[in-house]
């Protein structure tokens, strides 16, 4: 297929946009050599625009100009409170164009734009977050033995990074991945999923008002086999940050290990415990279990999609659980709580796990399509389900519940844990001491306690087992960017 205009004008959202459609290497807009992708807006199926996408000699060309920026302009040539000054200015430019920027994540995603304005908010914390760390990058001497000698202890940045990320949180992601890059001198080659290219462009033009060096930045579409996996395999890249499925960090990972060691941090997927005690307010329980599973039309990773009630409450919080559920409204209007899947894949994903729920357990409300346009996927939720049940063990990407009961605390804590995945876990409970107890018992890289799903930049985030390697937001997530450098002199 022949490459789309290299700038479009769509409406999304009521608004008319413009922005690039290209490629973006070395600090200019260029034709892609790859099939282009078409970007669709899942809440109505009609196509919004196609995108220039890269094939093998694009993702050379972007290496080299990472690689060259990274050596002359750019990294240790420009001092940590300039790079965090560009950071600063760059997330007020994107605050003065917030609007167009939430109505791009909105259609591409099919969000309600109050939910992609959430969004972009944390996405512009991240950035200040990291723009304030930029020159706060700091190491150490430390004494050897001899007290007229001291070895010096820097943090560089890595090198020349690439950035995979998935399409539930296109912006998020890519604020969370490429704001602690720069922050740490690191230059970029950064790939949005397949199906939400479009934020990406227009914040790379944004991007372009700040002055950045060319080739401190560079945004490449394509598919994850075409640009994806030659990015994991290239030699010359010295990091890779991945959020994605598990089944494809594993492989990015594998990727890493059989081309040149280049570090790997992975955000990956979940089946996170919620667990409720009896000690627990009820009500408010109710409602974070159903926060923690419905946003993004339960399309993130840490969704509490096990819900573990103890069997002295089961079925007073089954009840309570299905009235906060039938409450909640479907749909793109600002009432809407959450919108609809990202796309036909994803939708006949989901039914075919609804399917098979109800064949496994008790379907006490939703269980289908929401409509008939758009791939909207109705509140559902199961009971009676146990961990032998494929819904219970298989990560669903979707609005599905299942619920799970538990006789002791001991038995909540090993179903909690009966899963590869260790992102996420929760514990409802009013009990101080089992509150203690059961927290550090779970597997998981974070558990909160009587809420569910609340992030913040300053705090790090990621998970245990096969739920990732590494962290992002808080210090560490500028870590995940920095060499450490010893420096002994005679
Ligand atoms: P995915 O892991 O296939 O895609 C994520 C990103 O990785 C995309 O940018 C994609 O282009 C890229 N990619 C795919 N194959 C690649 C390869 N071989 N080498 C390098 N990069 C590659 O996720 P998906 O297909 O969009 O969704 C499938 C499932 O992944 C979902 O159902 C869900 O379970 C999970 N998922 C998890 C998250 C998360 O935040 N942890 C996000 C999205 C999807």
């Amino acid at each position: 297929a022949a490459n789309p205009s290299a700038q479009v004008t769509v409406q999304v959202e009521g608004k008319s946009v413009t922005f690039p459609t290209q490629l973006y290497i070395n600090g200019e807009w260029v034709n892609g050599h790859g099939t282009p992708l078409k970007s669709f807006n899942p809440a109505t199926e009609e196509l919004i625009t196609a995108v220039h996408t890269a094939d093998e000699n694009d993702i050379e060309l972007a290496v080299q100009a990472a690689r060259e920026a990274f050596e002359t302009t750019w990294s240790l040539n420009v001092a940590g409170a300039e790079r965090g000054r560009l950071l600063y200015k760059f997330a007020d430019i994107i605050e003065a164009n917030l609007d167009t920027v939430v109505a791009l994540e909105a259609a591409d995603g099919g969000k309600p734009l109050q939910w992609a304005r959430g969004d972009l908010m944390a996405s512009l914390a991240a950035i200040r977050y990291y723009a304030g760390m930029a020159d706060k990058i700091q190491g150490f001497t430390c004494e050897v033995g001899d007290p007229s000698k001291s070895v010096t202890v820097r943090k560089e940045p890595i090198g020349v990074v690439a950035q995979i990320v998935p399409w539930n949180f296109p912006v998020m992601m890519w604020a969370w991945k490429i704001a602690p890059a720069l922050a740490a001198g690191c230059s970029i080659i950064f790939k949005p999923a397949e199906n939400t290219p479009l934020a990406a462009l227009y914040l790379t033009k944004l991007m372009e008002q700040v002055g950045w060096p060319k080739g401190a930045f560079n945004l490449l579409n394509g598919t994850g086999k075409v640009v994806g996996e030659p990015l994991a395999l290239h030699m010359d890249i010295d990091k890779i940050a991945f959020t994605g499925s598990t089944a494809v960090g594993r492989h990015i990972s594998a990727c890493a290990a059989k081309s040149n060691l280049k570090r790997v941090t992975l955000e990956l997927g979940g089946k996170s415990p919620n667990i409720v005690f009896p000690s627990a307010n009820l009500q408010e329980a109710a409602k974070w279990a159903a926060f923690g599973l419905f946003e993004t039309s339960g399309q993130s990773c840490i969704v509490g999609s096990r819900i573990l009630v103890h069997e002295d409450i089961y079925e007073n919080f089954v009840s309570d659980f299905v009235k906060v559920v039938e409450k909640i409204r479907v749909g793109k209007d600002p009432k809407a709580f959450y919108g609809s899947l990202i796309s036909k894949v994803q939708f006949d994903k989901v039914l075919n796990y609804i399917e098979i729920g109800k064949k496994e357990s008790k379907l006490e409300t939703g269980g289908a399509r929401h409509g008939d346009k758009g791939y909207f996927v109705q509140p559902t939720v199961f009971s009676n389900v146990n961990m032998t049940h494929q819904i219970a063990r298989e990560e669903i990407f979707g609005p599905v519940a299942s619920i799970i009961k538990f006789k002791d605390e001991k038995e909540a804590i090993s179903i909690a844990n009966d899963t590869t995945y260790g992102l996420a876990a929760a514990v409802h409970t009013l009990d101080a001491s089992q509150m203690a107890r059961v927290t550090r018992r779970l597997r998981a890289g974070t558990v909160w306690v009587n809420q569910y799903s609340v992030l913040h930049p300053n705090v790090p985030f990621g998970g245990v087992r096969q739920s990732g390697v590494g962290r992002e937001l808080g210090p560490n997530g500028i870590e995940n960017y920095l060499e450490t450098k010893v420096k002994a002199d005679d």
